[in-house]
Parts: structure tokens; sequence; C-alpha cells
């Protein structure tokens, strides 16, 4: 991904791609305490538009005050970033990555007299989990893995070192054949997919894990929560087990790059009609007219590049 032409904003400045480099002794390299943001544009009815900017550019510093990490840059400098990458590289739609990190000054374990950065890169990034997968549904692995507990390294923050889990259940639900993992909690219940919160449908009603299970507070699954009080649709939160996954009527995963994406089996077990529900076709079909600016009860959600 280094070998490209384009810019990449980092502390401040548009660098170009190519030389958008850290030193190998960055300490983030080393002990993975960094927070990061996934942000998605898209080319709407009035032109291209970042989707929740300000919401993410909160998550973003919310992860690092959480790793006690202080950002030099202020939300509206972060949110211009995101604004003036999309605009820089010419993109009509596309997926913005944000990073913070800690720098090369030292290199012990404590973070202490180091410095913190920042960078913003942007590229055209399609279906996360596939077209096929859109429609007809993803096959996914309950994980050998369990998900973070919630005082190990922090659920509530998108930080860098959380993903060596999300890799491994990814890894090895997808070298077993699968789409993607379920992890469940370290008592057992469901939390999240590797990248994605997930929900499921039974008897017309949407459940979704309660954060406590280590899932991340998604973006998207907040969307969904507006878009199924608008279909008159009630969501519960609550503690889910993986055989209540089994015996749904629909289940799918939400994600800034997921998007809605529909899970038609669970460990080799159909879920309801064992392709996209109906529920599900009707979540996924209002959340693109949202992120699309079709829907103008949710143009504040649309910052224009
Ligand atoms: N859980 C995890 C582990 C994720 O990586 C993501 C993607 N950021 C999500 C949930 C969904 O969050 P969002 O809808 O804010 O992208």
């Amino acid at each position: 991904m280094s070998d490209r032409d384009g810019k990449i904003w980092m502390d401040g400045q548009m660098v170009d791609w190519r030389d958008a480099k850290v030193h190998v002794l960055t300490h983030t390299m080393h002990y993975g305490c960094g927070a990061f943001e996934g942000v998605r544009a898209y080319n709407t009815v009035n032109g291209p538009a970042i989707f929740r900017l300000d919401d993410h550019t909160e998550r973003l510093l919310n992860s690092a005050k959480i790793l006690r990490m202080k950002v030099p840059f202020s939300k509206e400098q972060l949110n211009q970033a995101q604004v003036d990458i999309i605009r820089e590289n010419k993109l009509e739609s596309g997926y913005i990555r944000p990073l913070i990190w800690i720098g090369d000054k030292k290199l012990g374990v404590s973070p202490k007299g180091n410095t913190i950065h920042a960078m913003v890169a942007a590229w055209t990034w399609g279906a996360y989990l596939g077209e096929d997968g859109m429609k007809r549904g993803i096959r996914v692995k309950t994980s050998s893995y369990t998900r973070h507990h919630v005082n190990i390294t922090m659920t509530q923050a998108k930080t860098v070192s959380n993903y060596t889990n999300s890799i491994l259940a990814n890894t090895e639900a997808t070298d077993d054949g699968y789409d993607e993992a379920l992890l469940l909690d370290a008592a057992g219940f469901v939390s999240e997919g590797s990248g994605e919160n997930i929900f499921i449908v039974k008897n017309g009603v949407i459940y979704t894990p309660d954060l406590s299970a280590g899932a991340l507070n998604g973006i998207t699954r907040n969307t969904v929560f507006q878009i199924a009080k608008d279909l008159g649709i009630e969501v519960v939160q609550k503690r889910i087990t993986r055989d209540e996954v089994y015996i749904a009527d629909e289940a799918f995963f939400t994600g800034t790059a997921a998007e809605v994406t529909p899970i038609r089996e669970l460990d080799r077990i159909e879920i309801g009609c064992g392709s996209r529900g109906p529920i599900t076709e009707k979540i996924q079909s209002a959340y693109f007219d949202i992120v699309n600016g079709r829907n103008p009860k949710y143009a504040h959600w649309l910052t224009k590049v």
C-alpha cells in the first residue's frame, strides 16, 4: 500500500504517500499503544460527504484519552484533516484511516517523555465482506479466542493492540473457510465480530449485546438503533448466548467498513432462512439511503467534502 500516488496528512502536513514514513523504533510499533478510527466517505446525491465524521473524531479522541495519550491536535483540526484528505486525493468515496501513535524518542514501556503523532489517510474500499455477502449473507464461525475482558486493554477504546485479538480470530475463521469470526466474552456470552458489532432478530424484535460484553460502541450500531426506531422495531441490548444466534430468525453484522452485512450461518448452522432476512434487508436499505444522502432526516450526519 505504500507505493502509491497521492497524499497522507501527517502531523498537520500533507505528505507524498510514498514519503509518509515512521522510524522502526516507533513506540507504538513495539508495544501497540495507539488509537485509530475507520471512517467512510460516500458519493452522496449532493456530492462526496463523510458519514458521522464528528462522532468518529470524538471516539478517536476518547480512545486516546482512555490510553492516557495527549493528542496535540484539536477535534476541529482532525475533522478538517479528514475532509482535506478526501479532497486532496480527489476521492468521491472511500475509507478514511486516522491514527494516533507514540513516537520514537525513547523505547521503554513508559511513554512518558515521548511524542504523540497523528496521521490521516484515505483510499477507495468497496464492500468489506464482499458484494455477494451483502446480498446472500456471510458464513461465520464462533472463535476459539475470547474477546477482551473489559478490564484488560479497555474495550471502549479503538486501540491498535485490541486488534491482535481480532486478527487471530479472523485468521482462524477464514483459514477454516468462513468469512468472519464471532467472538464470545470471557463469560461465554456473544460479544462482537473481529471488526463488527452483531445483531440478531427474533419474533420481530432486534437484540444486540450490551457493551459490558466488551463490544465496541459502534457508530453503525448506533445508526441501526435510529433506523429501527424510525421503522418502529424494538431494539433490546442484553446478554446473548451463541445458541440464541443459532435459533434467531435473522442475524447481521454492522460496522463502518462492513456497513450492514447479513449473517446466513454460524458454525455451519443456518440462521433463519439461511439468507438475508426481511428485517435485515430493511435496515440495510435504510442505512444505504442515509449514508448516500437520500434521507433528509439524517443530513446532519453527512459532512460535505
Ligand atoms: N467492533 C469492532 C471490533 C470494530 O473494529 C468495529 C469497526 N470500527 C466495530 C465494532 C463497529 O464500529 P463502527 O460501527 O463504529 O465502525
